[in-house]
């Protein structure tokens, strides 16, 4: 068992923080058509969380089983499927959504600024001079670091999303302290 967890966890795509005290895979998320707003905010917090708005109800449902994921749904038939692992987010304020979800599982913002906003696609490190015709000079000029998606392209720093993110996290009841 213990030898299995430190497997995985070596084998996952970055190393959780020191305070992770569940050595499990990590947790992710298939999101219905109209939760496209929290998909988004997971994924700022690294979440692995597909979102389609041209998914029905049965692929939905097949995505989760197959792929293990944790349906995210505003819809109570859909959320009583069986064999679903579900959280049911039933409010329309991101705030509250996100909250639903820190009831069911403690979010964390360990992996924040790891996976693309746009099309859920792990980020790679951008070198600065790389980066420098590809972001505003204001932000060339105040930030260091600079990510890039391989799939769609486009470019994030820290200060896109981190400080909004991080200022709705802390004032919020979100349960991420850490990071
Ligand atoms: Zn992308």
């Amino acid at each position: 068992m213990l030898a299995l967890a430190a497997r995985r966890l070596y084998l996952g795509e970055r190393v959780p923080g020191l305070d992770m005290t569940v050595p499990t895979a990590p947790v992710r998320f298939v999101a219905d058509v109209m939760l496209g707003r929290l998909a988004r905010w997971l994924r700022i917090l690294g979440y692995d969380t597909l979102y389609s708005p041209t998914l029905d109800d049965p692929e939905l449902a097949r995505i989760a089983r197959l792929e293990d994921r944790i349906l995210l749904t505003a819809d109570v038939e859909l959320a009583r499927r069986r064999g679903l692992r579900v959280i049911l987010v039933s409010d329309d304020r991101i705030e509250a959504q996100l909250r639903a979800v820190s009831r069911e599982l403690r979010l964390s913002v360990h992996e924040a600024f790891s996976r693309c906003i746009n099309c859920n696609t792990t980020l790679v490190e951008l070198d600065r001079e790389e980066a420098r015709p590809l972001v505003p000079p204001y932000v060339f000029a105040t930030q260091t670091r600079f990510r890039r998606c391989p799939r769609c392209g486009k470019v994030f720093w820290r200060g896109t999303h981190w400080a909004r993110m991080r200022a709705a996290l802390e004032s919020g009841d979100f349960g991420g302290e850490n990071g």
